[in-house]
């Protein structure tokens, strides 16, 4: 199987984290967002352990919140010991209310207004990553209102394109995040952040992309931060305490995927950066990073129920689906891949279908030409694996479907994190 938290029981029905899929959606209804929380806590240990295998004790993983967040998710993530990565007012009092420290709160975007800025510090967020000159500005400004010193990174973009998807790149010199090394206009934002009185300038942040395997992409990374530290004592006479290296380690989507070993990565990028600060005779700094896919994402799994079989001989066949690009929009945005599996049935003749949604467009598509028991039929439950990241986060209200739960599945047990959406949530904001 895909993931070891997947089982085909002997009887042919599926199993998730060791509990029946198709009792789970007899009890919760469908669609239904699943999460392993015994696998998303095991994640962030591997994360924390390599860490501190690696880096010691200062250095901390930050789960990238955008992945998937809703207040269980931070209260695992504050009694596991990470930090987080926010985005937004949204996400940063999500965790808040979760009970999640502010100071372990790193606060990122590309667009803050006045009134995030303000949010933000009035919470006491613990760091800003800050992304432009624009917003350093603006933040000094708000932060000299207050009275207060903001600690601060800035946001660089290394020109480093991971030859993933164009659609989440964020590392090329011409994307929308971050400040370009090569244009010379990285070290005009840090020479412009240490004029600032108001902010405390502890170091630098990039993200170079999502779904990274190439094991090169994140040394060639540590490379130029490390190189562009060296320069910035050199021209400015500044030693930063912190480098953060952003997320994005792949996860296997489909047996084709690579398996990436994670703590292996981490200490290939934590022994050339040994060397690296080394030649430059510059002390290692506190060492951060952001995963978000990577914690979440084979820990969810999403159950549909099957609305209808459709087949136009000489073309295709769909299997129509309770769900759709409300729950799950990846392919429809980029192409995902997935694997789906019929929760209840394995063997016998199989035959080639799209997976489809109930959504008014013909691009809802959850994923195409998948391998389905031939008779898959209406009733049946189908289950699309790896649905943990960037599922749930992305789920929208489009032709006013409520979105489904969030199933926490631990210890051979289940509960709710997030309830069912209703139709009257959805109308609760029509005047
Ligand atoms: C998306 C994002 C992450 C998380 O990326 P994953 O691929 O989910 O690990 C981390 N940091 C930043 C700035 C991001 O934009």
């Amino acid at each position: 199987m895909l993931c070891d938290n997947i089982r085909r029981e002997t009887d042919g029905k599926l199993s998730f984290a060791g509990q029946s899929v198709c009792a789970l959606a007899d009890r919760y209804g469908t669609p239904l967002y699943l999460m392993d929380e015994d696998r998303i806590r095991q994640n962030c240990r591997m994360y924390l352990s390599a860490f501190r295998e690696h880096f010691g004790d200062g250095a901390l993983p930050l789960y990238a919140g955008k992945a998937a967040a809703f207040r269980q998710m931070y209260r695992i993530m504050a009694e596991e010991g990470m930090g987080v990565d926010a985005v937004s007012p949204g996400e940063i009092a999500t965790a808040l209310s979760a009970g999640f420290p502010a100071e372990r709160i790193y606060y990122h975007g590309d667009g803050k207004t006045d009134a995030d800025i303000a949010f933000a510090l009035d919470r006491g967020v613990g760091c800003f990553i800050v992304d432009n000159g624009n917003e350093l500005v603006a933040l000094n400004e708000a932060a000299a209102e207050r009275g207060v010193k903001q600690k601060i990174l800035l946001r660089i973009t290394p020109g480093i394109d991971p030859h993933t998807y164009k659609a989440i790149n964020t590392g090329a010199v011409d994307v929308k995040f971050g400040v370009p090394v090569e244009t010379g206009q990285a070290m005009e934002f840090v020479r412009a952040a240490l004029g600032m009185k108001q902010l405390s300038l502890a170091g630098l942040h990039c993200h170079v992309g999502s779904m990274v395997f190439d094991e090169d992409v994140f040394l060639r990374t540590a490379e130029l931060m490390a190189g562009f530290m060296a320069e910035v004592r050199d021209e400015l006479g500044v030693v930063f305490e912190e480098l953060n290296l952003g997320g994005g380690y792949g996860v296997r989507y489909v047996d084709a995927d690579p398996a990436a070993d994670i703590p292996a990565r981490i200490g290939e990028v934590a022994a050339r950066l040994r060397t690296l600060f080394g030649e430059n005779d510059l002390p290692l700094p506190r060492f951060l990073m952001e995963p978000g896919r990577s914690i979440v994402a084979d820990a969810g799994m999403t159950v549909y129920t099957v609305c209808s079989v459709k087949r136009i001989p000489g073309y295709k066949s769909y299997v129509i689906t309770d769900g759709g690009m409300t729950d799950n929009p990846r392919y429809c945005l980029y192409g995902a891949a997935y694997t789906v599996l019929h929760a209840s049935r394995h063997g016998g003749l199989r035959a080639i279908f799209d997976l489809a949604g109930r959504c008014c467009e013909s691009g809802d598509i959850i994923q195409p030409a998948i391998s389905l028991p031939a008779g898959t039929t209406r009733g049946d439950r189908i289950a699309v694996c790896t649905t943990g990241a960037y599922n749930y986060a992305m789920a929208s209200n489009y032709n006013r479907f409520p979105r489904p739960p969030v199933v926490m599945l631990r210890g051979g047990e289940s509960y709710l994190a997030v309830r069912r959406e209703t139709v009257e949530d959805v109308l609760a904001l029509d005047l």
